[in-house]
C-alpha cells in the first residue's frame, strides 16, 4: 500500500486490538509476533525503520561472551538458541562467522579455551562449529594483520553476524505481510487512556513527520518499545501512574569505527578478550570493510545522533594499532557511527557505573496499562517479543492466543533465490535481496551503478517497497554505504536524490543527509 493511502486509511480502522510504538529490532519484533497470531497491529516510527539504536550495532549475533564470563548462564543459552533462530530465519541476512581470540600469554589459550567450551556445550544442538586451538601459524593465517610479536596462538570460537538495519526492513515487510500496518516517520506525541462503556483502550496522537499532519487512533493494548527513549514516551502518557514514573534507562554509548579490509583481510573476526581498561575489542569483517568496536560510556542526554567523545575515539585507534600488525589512524577512518544501549536501571544500582546496569531486557506494565519494553539486545529480540505477548496476556489487556509461529516464520526474501551464496563479510551486493531480487530487477535502471554496488533499480525499489523515503533511509540503512563509507555516501547523496525525487515527488533532503555524513567521520 502507498504511504499517502496508508495515511488514510490508518485512523479509519476502528480500535487496534495492539499499537506499537517504535520501529526497531524490539518493536518490530512484537508487531510481526501480535501479527501471526493473528492481532490487528499497527506499527508507528517516528523516524526511520532502525533509525535509532538498531542499526548502529556491532552486527553480531551472539550468546554474549563476556556475559559468560559474568556467570548469567540462562541470559547465554537463550540468546545462543536466538542466535540459531535469526540464522535460519533470515538467511541471507545473517551467517556464522568464525572469531579468533589471540594469546600472547601461556594461560589465555586454556583459560579462555575452556571458557569457549562451556559456550559450545551451552549452544548444545544451536551451536555453529566447534571451539578449536589454534598454534601461532595457524592463528596468522586465520588473522592475517594481527600483531605477530609475541604471538603464542589463539582460541577459534564460532558466533555469528548480520545487517542490523535489513533485518529491521525485512521485520518491517514480514509484519506488513502478515497483516500488520506499519508507518515510518510517524511520531507518538502522547497516549490517552479512554474506558468507554467498560471497555478501555487508549487513544494516541500522531504526527507524520513528513507532512506535519496530525491523527489519532485507537488501541486496546500500547507497547512502548521506544528504546532509550520509553521514559519520554511515559512520561506523555496521561493519567500518569502514582506520582512520576520512575526513569527506566540509562543510557550508555557505544562508537565503532570502520577501516578499509587490508588491515585485516580473511574472512574471521578479532576479539581482544581484555583491553587496557578491562573491556572487549572486536575486529570485524562486515560489507567489504573492518569494524572496529565498541566502547561503553554512560551519558545522560539522548541525542538522535550522538558524537564520539574523543577519549572513545583514541580508545578504538590506539587499542586496535596494539592489536594490528599496523598503527591505525584517524586518516585511514571511512565511517564512525555511534548507537546508544538502552541499559535498563535496577533500582539498587545508583552508582552511576553501566556494569552494574541490565543487559537483559525489561518489561513493566503501568497502572494505566501502557507496556513498557526495553533494554536487552538484537539477537534476542523474538524472544523478547513472545515475553511482551505473554506480558500483556498475563494484564488481560489482550485476549490470550496460542504462540505464533515467529520461530519457523521465515522473514521476506529468505525464500530459494537462485543466487550464489556469498558471505556477508563480503562487499554489499544483489545477494543482500535474497528472492527479493527477482522482484528489484523489473524496475528500471538496472544496469545504472551508482557506487558500492548500489543502482538506480534498487533505490526506485527501495522508494516503491521498502518504504525508504529520504537519501539518509536508502544511503544509511536500505544500503549501508554512510556505515562503510561516510565520504562516499556523500559523493553519491545527489544521484540518489535526484531517483527519490522522481519516484516520490517530494523532499528527500539532500542537504540534511551531506550535512550527516560529516558527523560519521572524525571532526578536525
Ligand atoms: C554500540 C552498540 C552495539 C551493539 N551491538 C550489538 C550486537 O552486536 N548484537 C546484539 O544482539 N545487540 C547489540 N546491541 C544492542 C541492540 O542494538 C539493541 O538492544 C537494540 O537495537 C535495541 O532496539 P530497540 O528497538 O529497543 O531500540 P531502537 O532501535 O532505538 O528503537 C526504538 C525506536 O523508537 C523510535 N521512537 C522513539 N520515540 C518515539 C515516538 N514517540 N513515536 C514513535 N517512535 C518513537 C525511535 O526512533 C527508534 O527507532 C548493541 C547496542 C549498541 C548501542
Amino acid at each position: 500500500m502507498k504511504r499517502a493511502e496508508l495515511l488514510e486509511s490508518l485512523p479509519r480502522h476502528g480500535v487496534y486490538d495492539l499499537a506499537v510504538v517504535g520501529g526497531g529490532a524490539t518493536g518490530l519484533g512484537v508487531a510481526l509476533d501480535a501479527a501471526l497470531r493473528g492481532f490487528s497491529v499497527v506499527l508507528l516510527e517516528s523516524h526511520d525503520f532502525a533509525g535509532g539504536t538498531s542499526s548502529r550495532s556491532t552486527k553480531l549475533l551472539h550468546g554474549g561472551v563476556r556475559y559468560l564470563a559474568q556467570g548469567n548462564l540462562a541470559l547465554v543459552r537463550e540468546a545462543l538458541a536466538e542466535r540459531a533462530t535469526v540464522l535460519r530465519v533470515a538467511p541471507h541476512l545473517a551467517q556464522p562467522l568464525p572469531f579468533v581470540m589471540p594469546s600472547y600469554r601461556w594461560w589465555q589459550t586454556p583459560f579462555y579455551g575452556l571458557g569457549l567450551k562451556l559456550y559450545d556445550l551451552l549452544a548444545g544442538g544451536a551451536g555453529l562449529g566447534r571451539t578449536e586451538f589454534l598454534n601461532r601459524q595457524q592463528a596468522m593465517e586465520a588473522l592475517p594483520g594481527v600483531n605477530p610479536e609475541g604471538l603464542r596462538g589463539g582460541v577459534k570460537y564460532w558466533d555469528g553476524q548480520f545487517d542490523d538495519a535489513r533485518l529491521a526492513l525485512a521485520l518491517a515487510r514480514s509484519a506488513e505481510a502478515a497483516g500488520a500496518r506499519v508507518l515510518n516517520y510517524a511520531e507518538v506525541t502522547a497516549v490517552r487512556q479512554v474506558t468507554d462503556a467498560g471497555t478501555r483502550a487508549a487513544t494516541l496522537d500522531v504526527t507524520d513527520r513528513r507532512t506535519g499532519a496530525s491523527f489519532k487512533l485507537s488501541a486496546r493494548c500500547v507497547v512502548n518499545a521506544t528504546g532509550v527513549w520509553v521514559d519520554a514516551l511515559r512520561d506523555r502518557t496521561q493519567p500518569a501512574a502514582a506520582g512520576e514514573p520512575s526513569h527506566m534507562v540509562s543510557p550508555s554509548q557505544g562508537v565503532h569505527v570502520v577501516v578499509d579490509r587490508d588491515f585485516m583481510p580473511g574472512g574471521h573476526a578479532l576479539l581482544v578478550p581484555r583491553t587496557r581498561d578491562g573491556r572487549v575489542l572486536f575486529a570485524v569483517p562486515w560489507l567489504g570493510k573492518l569494524v572496529l568496536g565498541t566502547t561503553d560510556t554512560p551519558r545522560k542526554d539522548l541525542p538522535r545522533e550522538p558524537d564520539a567523545f574523543a577519549e572513545e575515539l583514541e580508545f578504538i585507534l590506539a587499542e586496535a594499532g596494539q592489536a594490528l600488525s599496523r598503527p591505525v589512524r584517524r586518516a585511514d577512518i571511512r565511517s564512525l557511527w555511534v548507537g546508544l544501549r538502552p541499559l535498563v536501571a535496577a533500582p539498587a544500582s545508583a552508582d552511576g557505573g553501566t556494569q552494574a546496569l541490565s543487559r537483559e531486557h525489561t518489561i513493566v506494565v503501568d497502572p494505566n496499562g501502557l507496556v513498557t519494553v526495553t533494554g536487552g539486545k538484537w539477537t534476542t529480540y523474538r524472544a523478547m517479543a513472545e515475553d511482551v505477548l505473554e506480558r500483556c496476556f498475563a494484564s488481560e489487556l489482550l485476549p490470550r492466543r496460542p504462540s505464533g509461529s515467529s520461530a519457523s516464520h521465515r522473514l521476506l526474501g529468505a525464500g530459494m533465490s537462485g543466487l550464489p551464496t556469498t558471505p556477508l563479510h563480503a562487499a554489499p551486493g544483489v545477494h543482500l535481496y535474497g528472492a527479493e531480487w527477482a522482484e528489484v530487477q523489473k524496475c528500471q535502471g538496472l544496469g545504472n551503478l551508482l557506487g558500492m554496488g548500489l543502482s538506480e533499480a534498487m533505490v526506485r525499489y527501495a522508494a516503491r517497497t521498502e518504504f525508504a523515503q529520504t537519501v539518509e533511509d536508502v544511503l544509511a540503512r536500505r544500503w549501508r554505504v554512510l556505515f562503510l563509507d561516510a565520504r562516499e555516501a556523500a559523493r553519491m547523496a545527489p544521484a540518489v536524490a535526484a531517483i527519490l525525487g522522481e519516484e516520490l515527488g517530494n523532499d528527500p533532503d539532500l542537504a540534511g543527509f551531506l550535512a550527516l555524513c560529516q558527523r560519521y567521520l572524525p571532526s578536525g
